[in-house]
């Protein structure tokens, strides 16, 4: 048994354990920093339940403690759908014209917050790490510290950190930038990210950034920038063995010697799929050759349908996506193939493998995993392009794929022209380097790095004694 102290993961939604591979990402790298120090997954358990109603639920899954509790129908509504998905997240990805800020709906953010770090610091022991993930839990470790918890506490934010001109146009920005002031690490997906918090800070907030050390509202905390990656090898073999590699056979009986161009995102504004819809029927327009021997496909199941600009934005889509068909089909070829539905990743991988292009082209993202499958999925000796937008935090080392701006509907076609064109010997080039890339960054680097950078942070207690 390690003596390096046990980890304890928070986020809105607790993952499987059993099935994590299947889920993805988040789920893999925890389950995985988990069963190496033996550790408690702690969250909402995705149940609503009658007010007053709510428990907290634990289970002993593969060593790891999966701890859970339920959200009453209120609670979701202001916490997750409202402040969470209504307001933090439009903002944190630079639409402010989509935002919604209700009072009360912060409330019911802070009080879910309050709640978790109440049934939290009960399963707490004084020399644990903890991990709080992504923007739902903003303010948890100041509700954690209220229950006088003082360990070792970091916080990692899987989306942009907006500049902070567009932060400031939330009216309780500065406390909630105060409440982050309770971590003892931030780690950020990208050094842009990192740059953004650090001006947001000195700008809005009176702080003052050396390096690594931030400090702000008598307090100084570590910030990083600690990019996130896939399990490469496991994508691979998706790819490459059953079911993947018989996905990908049948997908390529159906192709009949036609180029695919794939792209797979949450249906989300912040993806771009407007845009790449329109850049497409640009594309279908300017190469009259590519009709009848180029499909896209994108499969884009529905997110977050209960809120309404995600429901106009689907029908936005389910209109773009029928203006070009309707424009450019002939009744032996419908150029866009458009799902609305979640797939199994093994069933995934088989169709990036199928794919000649990978279109990721969010107008912005935090970092954006598809375009890491993608690049894992192709076969080394004769692989796809990746087209991918200078907006994602990927293409901060992504940099070898076809890099785009999304709001220029010209480039983005030409890319898709210049990638289905791609020499062979140009293509391995590329694909070469970016696996070098994805390697070096993978979730396993990921997790390391952060854990420890958390572990060598000042304790709690040191740090807040040093300023008094
Ligand atoms: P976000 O976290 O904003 O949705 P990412 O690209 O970082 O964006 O991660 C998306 C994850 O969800 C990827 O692992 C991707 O494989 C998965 N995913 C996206 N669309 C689908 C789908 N239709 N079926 C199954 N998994 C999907």
């Amino acid at each position: 048994m390690s003596r390096s102290p046990r980890l304890v993961a928070v986020s809105n939604r607790v993952g499987p354990v059993k099935g994590a591979a299947a889920a993805g990402g988040l789920a893999v790298a925890l389950v995985g920093a988990l069963r190496e120090r033996g550790g408690i997954w702690f969250g909402w358990s995705g149940r609503t339940v009658g007010a007053g109603k709510a428990r907290l639920h634990t289970e002993k899954a593969d060593g790891i403690t999966l701890a859970t509790i339920d959200l009453s129908q209120h609670d979701y509504d202001g916490y997750y759908n409202g402040f969470s998905n209504n307001c933090l997240w439009p903002l944190l990805h630079f639409r402010i014209d989509l935002i919604k800020f209700e009072r009360a709906q912060l409330e019911t953010y802070w009080s879910v917050n309050r709640r978790f770090a109440q049934s939290l610091a009960k399963l707490l022991r004084p020399d644990d790490l903890v991990w709080v993930h992504d923007f739902h839990l903003l303010p948890l470790a100041e509700e954690l510290r209220r229950q006088r918890m003082r360990q070792r506490i970091g916080f990692f934010l899987h989306t942009p950190f907006p500049p902070t001109e567009i932060l400031s146009t939330l009216p309780v920005h500065e406390s909630l930038t105060r409440a982050l002031f309770a971590y003892d690490l931030i780690g950020f997906q990208t050094e842009d990210d990192l740059a953004r918090f650090r001006d947001h800070v000195v700008r809005a907030c009176g702080g003052r950034a050396r390096g690594e050390k931030v400090s702000a509202f008598g307090r100084e905390i570590r910030v990083g920038a600690f990019p996130i990656g896939i399990d490469v090898d496991q994508f691979k073999r998706y790819a490459f063995t059953a079911p993947g590699n018989k996905e990908y056979a049948r997908m390529r009986k159906v192709l009949r010697g036609r180029d695919q161009f794939i792209g797979v995102d949450r249906l989300d504004y912040s993806k771009g799929l407007l845009r790449r819809m329109d850049a497409f029927g640009r594309y279908l327009e300017s190469h009259p050759r590519a009709h009848g021997k180029v499909i896209l496909l994108q499969v884009a199941p529905v997110s977050r349908g209960s809120i309404e600009s995600y429901r106009n934005f689907r029908q936005e889509l389910d209109r773009e996506a029928a203006r070009v068909n309707g424009r450019f089909a002939r009744f032996d070829w419908t150029p866009v193939h458009y799902l609305n539905r979640a797939l199994p990743r093994r069933t995934l991988a088989g169709l990036y493998r199928a794919s000649r292009v990978g279109i990721v082209t969010p107008m912005r993202d935090g970092m954006n995993l598809v375009a890491m499958e993608y690049l894992a999925a192709q076969d080394a000796a004769n692989p796809g392009v990746l087209v991918l937008s200078r907006f994602a935090g990927a293409a901060q080392y992504l940099r070898e794929a076809l890099l785009v701006n999304p709001y220029d509907g010209e480039e983005t076609a030409e890319a898709m022209h210049l990638a289905r064109e791609m020499t062979l010997q140009e293509r391995r080039r590329r694909h070469e380097a970016l696996m070098r890339r994805l390697e070096a960054h993978n979730v396993d680097r990921w997790r390391r790095d952060f854990v420890n950078a958390l572990a060598d942070a000042p304790a709690w207690l040191k740090a807040t004694r040093k300023k008094s």
